[in-house]
């Protein structure tokens, strides 16, 4: 009662809003994939701090390289010459492909997307910016401006510029498209594929040449798009959207944003980016959550290009590559590695994508289940033939059933209809057979 009291007068209202359940569950200490309330209960995390605690919470070597840093240097600004700083750096560019080599530092991933948002432009020399619908993007005044997703934005205070393209949306969108997904199951909707190309791609790729006629007829400073959107409630795109799509923004003298800030670091499986999954190079790359297993660290990386024209004035961030973020941003890098973060992403995600479509099989209410590694959503219906969203009440019935069966999952999507599955990259197939014994008894 008394810390709800603190909660309820103290913190910002929008907290309490966003509380996840009506018995709110009080988080004492982590360990690795485990939680514990205050009661000792133990749950099973499988949100990670929304997608964030990439390898595991307290892992035992990131602790302990945190610990060292603070006991020799907490702070200086990046203005000095430093090893944590150096190090990290050196370390993060050896994750990226060439020519994507120049790191920017942040705090947050709002404040990395922010940035990218006016190198882009800086660089380009334009101004408009293209994002998703259903994206999101930050809470930032520049950032809400690229945030499509409506609950999150205050009109007054999005920055203009910002146009918002149809989501490829393979499930809800109008076009369909389900072989396209590099994904091991398929959805309920028939692919409308000829001859091996997708129909989908096609359309989605109209759109944004509609939007580039109807919002940004000249010329276009940026384009963002997260590889597999997680508040979106984890949707991918068509195999081929963003090859074509980052043809279309350069031809238009745009650059290219890759937002890894949920996908990055590992969490898809086959590879280290998102972006990766679909064979392209983007200009900018932003990245935050898993970056720092929960520290508030996030980055920008880009081309010695676009950071040379990013030179004219003096960018100066107090925290970004402070010697205690980059301390853990080092032992995450290593974290990943040694305990073979990015593979074990790959195999227990795709063992948990195919038992999540026999559940899928099995349930009216489950619609369909997508996404890549441990970037996982299933989306819950009224029936499959309708794909009408389940309603509010119901989804919470199930959400609130699964916590007290002792797991902790996300939500989202447009209508909140999407469970989102973005656990620490730590998790066995035994805790997947858990999760789904509780997920199924849950449904039903
Ligand atoms: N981009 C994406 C894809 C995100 O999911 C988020 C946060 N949910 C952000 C940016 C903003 O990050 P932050 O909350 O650290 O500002």
């Amino acid at each position: 009662e008394h810390i709800m009291a603190i909660r309820n007068k103290n913190i910002n209202p929008m907290t309490s809003k966003i509380t996840y359940y009506k018995k709110p569950v009080f988080i004492h200490q982590g360990h690795m994939q485990w939680l514990w309330d205050m009661d000792g209960r133990r749950y099973l995390d499988l949100f990670a701090g929304v997608a964030t605690v990439a390898v595991g919470h307290c892992h035992p070597k990131v602790t302990a390289a945190v610990e060292k840093q603070l006991k020799k240097l907490w702070h200086t600004t990046n203005i000095y010459v430093n090893a944590p700083l150096h190090e990290y750096c050196e370390k993060l560019a050896s994750h990226l492909p060439d020519p994507l080599k120049v790191i920017y530092l942040t705090n947050s991933g709002s404040e990395a997307n922010d940035l990218a948002m006016l190198m882009a432009r800086i660089h380009t020399g334009n101004y408009d910016i293209i994002t998703f619908r259903g994206s999101y993007h930050g809470g930032s005044q520049q950032t809400m401006g690229l945030t499509s997703q409506s609950s999150y934005k205050y009109p007054i205070a999005t920055s203009s510029g910002c146009t918002h393209t149809m989501c490829p949306d393979v499930f809800r969108g109008p076009w369909g498209g389900s072989h396209c997904r590099d994904s091991p199951v398929q959805t309920i909707r028939q692919c409308s594929c000829v001859q091996g190309q997708c129909m989908a791609n096609e359309h989605y790729i109209g759109q944004l040449k509609e939007t580039f006629a109807a919002s940004v007829p000249s010329r276009v400073a940026g384009f963002f798009g997260e590889p597999i959107q997680g508040m979106g409630g984890a949707v991918q795109y068509p195999k081929n959207y963003f090859k074509e799509a980052y043809k279309l923004v350069r031809e238009k003298g745009g650059v290219c944003i890759a937002d890894e800030v949920q996908t990055g670091f590992g969490r898809t499986g086959t590879h280290f980016w998102g972006f990766q999954g679909y064979g392209v190079l983007p200009d900018i790359v932003t990245m935050a959550k898993g970056i720092g297993n929960g520290f508030p660290m996030a980055a920008v990386v880009t081309t010695p290009e676009i950071a040379a024209s990013f030179a004219k004035a003096y960018h100066f961030n107090t925290f970004g590559g402070n010697s205690v973020a980059c301390a853990v941003g080092s032992a995450v890098l290593n974290a990943i590695r040694e305990d073979g973060l990015q593979q074990n992403c790959h195999h227990v995600g795709t063992y948990l994508m195919t038992e999540l479509a026999k559940l899928r099989d099995k349930h009216e209410i489950i619609g369909d289940v997508r996404g890549k590694g441990l970037q996982i959503g299933v989306e819950m219906v009224k029936d499959k033939a309708s794909r009408e969203p389940l309603g509010p009440e119901a989804m919470m019935e199930i959400f609130e059933d699964v916590k007290d069966m002792g797991v902790l999952i996300g939500k989202g999507g447009l209508y909140g209809q999407t469970f989102r599955i973005q656990p620490p990259m730590c998790i066995t197939t035994a805790d997947v057979d858990f999760f789904l014994a509780v997920f199924d008894k849950a449904i039903h």
